[in-house]
């Protein structure tokens, strides 16, 4: 029997009806796809379990420090690879050229397969695993598919993965190297989401898509958790989390709203959804008012391919965390996206792919419309790893006029080459 005592239920986001955790429900039945569930706690349970104080005595790096507050087992095993502990570093440099007291870069990068997915694709082998599930599967626009591709690897647990054949050749290659059974599909993301949840329910595969599987974002929110343990529970001003799907930002907002609820902080930092203006429905919802329930898809088209998305999956979460943190929600050209992974490669030595770099094109935009000013201390989440995406790197670096010197192997031709640089 899985022990679950400190879940009081899964609560629907758009009736607010609670099913037990033990009804292993995806969604609300009344609702669909967009009645995704909130997984809620007994804080008062959960407050005797972990705090600040047992934190400093936890032995374990990884996001399993925090799984007192997860939706798992307190005895279940774990994926063996090392998931969560990435750091949050300080990046002075990059504060005064964007104009904020204090700058941070959590470097996602780190994870096992190079993005922030690999918290959430954790807890689904472990889920998959309470309920014996011979196959899991998903759809992605590349780096959940490597996430479950690689956690599964970890554990010998059999995968479909399901992505559009546009998809960086880096994150198909992980899925190979893997040993998942790969579908690249003619078709967008969208399409591969459709196809892998009509699959899912035909073959009885368990399920790990992102705005289905109410389980993802409380994998998600540990990064959310890190961020206040590794600020030694100063809550930051802003924290600045680009958006597709809208399950990253509506994690970070779920480890806030914990942390409020523990009495671990007393107030959430304003969270900034940052998308690409090709890939802008949340932003354009926010600017608008219109109803995310009834808002139609976009055709989205960036060179951020993990944060494209038609219809994002996570919407109304998504919506919340900035509505209800006094945040923002701002768009960022294709050209701002791709100037600021170099910049944020020379500010900080992190190197992020388009859509991790796209928050910090995000601050630079907050910055110039004085949403966050000389006061404030910000936190960049960069969420995937820029090794993911080198055609998008390269053009970057090209655009910013960065030119390797090709010269002869002698000191001579390195002398005269050098007196261009
Ligand atoms: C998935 C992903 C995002 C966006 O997360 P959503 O939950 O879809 O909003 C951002 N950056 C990277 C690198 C990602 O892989
Ligand atoms: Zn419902």
């Amino acid at each position: 029997m899985t022990r679950l005592d400190h879940v009081t239920g899964l609560v629907c986001v758009v009736c607010d009806k609670s099913y037990p955790a033990a009804d292993n429900k995806y969604v609300c039945p009344d609702h669909g796809s967009e009645g995704i569930l909130d997984v809620r706690y007994d804080y008062s349970l959960v407050g005797t379990r972990i705090s600040p104080d047992s934190l400093r005595e936890e032995s374990d790096p990884t996001m399993w420090r925090y799984r007192a507050l997860m939706p798992v087992d307190p005895g279940a095993s774990v994926p063996p690879l090392t998931v969560g502990g990435t750091p949050t570093y300080d990046a002075p440099r990059l504060a005064a050229a964007v104009g904020v007291a204090r700058l941070w870069v959590k470097d996602e990068g780190r994870q096992p397969t190079g993005s922030l997915k690999d918290r959430a694709s954790a807890v689904a082998l472990v889920k998959a695993a309470e309920l014996g599930a011979d196959v899991v599967t998903t759809a992605s626009t590349g780096n959940a598919a490597a996430a479950l591709s690689g956690l599964a690897a970890s554990v010998g647990q059999a995968n479909v993965i399901f992505v559009p054949e546009s998809a960086p050749e880096a994150k198909v290659t992980q899925l190979l190297a893997y040993g998942s059974t790969v579908a690249l599909v003619k078709g967008n993301y969208n399409a591969a989401f459709e196809l892998c949840m009509a699959a899912a329910e035909e073959f009885g595969w368990y399920n790990r898509n992102t705005g289905f599987n109410p389980f993802m974002t409380e994998g998600k929110k540990t990064a959310g958790l890190e961020i206040l343990e590794q600020l030694n529970w100063q809550v930051p001003d802003a924290v600045f989390v680009s958006v597709g799907d809208g399950s990253i930002i509506g994690g970070v907002h779920k480890a806030m709203k914990d942390a409020v609820a523990l009495g671990w902080i007393d107030h959430s930092p304003r969270i900034f959804g940052i998308q690409a203006a090709g890939s802008d429905y949340m932003v354009q919802a926010f600017e608008s008012g219109e109803d995310v329930l009834t808002k139609a898809p976009i055709a989205a088209d960036t060179v951020a391919d993990s944060i494209s998305a038609d219809l994002p999956r996570d919407r109304i979460k998504a919506l919340a965390a900035v509505t209800e943190t006094d945040g923002v929600y701002l768009r960022v050209t294709d050209e701002e996206i791709l100037s600021a992974i170099p910049a944020l490669a020379r500010g900080s030595g992190v190197f992020a792919e388009p859509a991790g770099a796209a928050a910090y094109a995000g601050l630079l935009k907050a910055a110039g419309e004085d949403l966050v000013g000389s006061s404030d201390r910000v936190v960049v989440l960069a969420t995937g790893n820029g090794l993911k995406d080198i055609a998008s790197a390269m053009r970057a670096v090209s655009s910013a006029g960065t030119e390797p010197m090709r010269i002869e192997p002698s000191l001579d031709a390195l002398r005269e080459a050098m007196k261009g640089t």
